[in-house]
């Protein structure tokens, strides 16, 4: 599989008339060659990979990376150019969104004799078509999260905390294989439901308030990422009608995911049904992100899309409504593009559910 990956990487060479291409980026790294350590750079010139790490890593390298070279290096930006002078490279390309401007300095400072190429576009789209091997991988993370949430429902109750909530899942995550939580996990009851970013505070969980709760793992390399919002006992008219809105609106949009769909019509489909129903201003994001090694990766669903959906990416589904002093709703899922349209990958259900009080 990695082998094919390398071959994948090959033809962004061709693409871009490149000679060589200088992966920095770790999760680019992982996706090509396997490694999954925290420090290495992969070279990749005309049909030859070069893995290059430091002493920490080699012996783990030797285990992981499917490259035709692995090497040590003392200073990474060094080793990087004595691989490229010893192929011969002249045109060498590089991730231009994620390379830091001191790396990029230093490699244009030390290797001023190469022609230096910032790519963009191609290397966004490298990692969005998912293959068999990383959809199973993130099914696995997200039946993760489905069992950890079952596991933990019974502690979001009036008179819980936020952050008791959040930290009862991240143990149960974590006790039940997971490498790490995905980000820090939103827990938004009551009026903090307004704040789209609400990570769990100290708050008190009261009777009669929504909660959203935003949750996510990485397992295997790969994300899971969801939002449920729920009921704590009896609520108002007005959050029963939020809830209904963006629900529906989440439909709609997963509904319009198939091959060859714009990504702008999904997300105008979820934004439509919301701005006819007048919460059109209290829906600010993008409809959903891309996920895989990445917890925000290619492509993105939102009003400036470009792309449309191809059979194998991965990508969220998140409408939400936030209205400030009275709180909000978002209700995310996780879809795969398949031929005829497309399946979840998360299993919370996500109908309206009240919670006993
Ligand atoms: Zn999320
Ligand atoms: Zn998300």
């Amino acid at each position: 599989m990695v082998n094919k990956r390398i071959s994948q990487a090959d033809e962004l060479l061709k693409a871009c008339a490149l000679d060589a291409f200088v992966f920095f980026h770790l999760p680019n790294i992982r996706y090509l060659s396997g490694f999954s350590g925290t420090d290495g750079a992969l070279v990749v010139v005309r049909g030859e990979a070069g893995f290059l790490t430091d002493s920490r890593y080699t012996t783990q390298a030797r285990q992981q990376v499917a490259a035709d070279t692995i090497r040590e290096y003392r200073v990474k930006v060094d080793g990087v150019l004595e691989f490229l002078a010893e192929k011969g490279a002249v045109r060498v390309g590089f991730e231009a969104e994620t390379l830091s401007f001191a790396t990029a300095s230093e490699l244009s400072a030390k290797g001023s004799a190469y022609e230096w190429v910032p790519v963009v576009r191609e290397i966004k789209s490298l990692r969005c078509l998912k293959d068999e091997s990383e959809i199973d991988a993130l099914e696995r993370a997200a039946a993760l999260n489905a069992e950890c949430f079952e596991e933990i429902l019974a502690e979001i109750r009036p008179g819980a905390r936020e952050r008791d909530v959040a930290l009862a899942l991240e143990f149960a995550l974590k006790r039940r294989g997971a490498e790490e939580k995905a980000f820090d996990f939103i827990v938004a009851s009551g009026v903090r439901g307004a704040l789209p970013h609400g990570v769990a505070s100290s708050k008190i969980i009261a009777a009669g308030e929504l909660v959203t709760i935003d949750l996510g793992c990485r397992l295997n390399g790969y994300h899971s990422d969801e939002t449920v919002t729920l009921a704590v006992g009896d609520i108002s008219p007005r959050l029963r009608e939020l809830h209904d809105v963006v629900l529906e609106a989440h439909d709609r949009a997963i509904d319009r995911v198939r091959p060859g769909a714009a990504l702008r019509d999904i997300d105008a489909a979820a934004r439509q049904f919301i701005s006819d129903r007048g919460f059109g201003d209290y829906f600010g994001h993008g409809t959903g992100h891309g996920l895989g090694l990445e917890v925000h990766e290619f492509p993105a669903v939102s009003t400036r899309s470009e792309e449309e959906a191809r059979e194998g990416m991965v990508f969220t589904i998140e409408p939400g409504i936030y209205i400030p002093d009275v709180g909000g709703v978002r209700i995310e899922d996780t879809v795969l593009v398949t031929a005829g349209g497309c399946r979840r990958l998360t299993r919370i259900p996500k109908g309206f559910r009240t919670l006993p009080v």
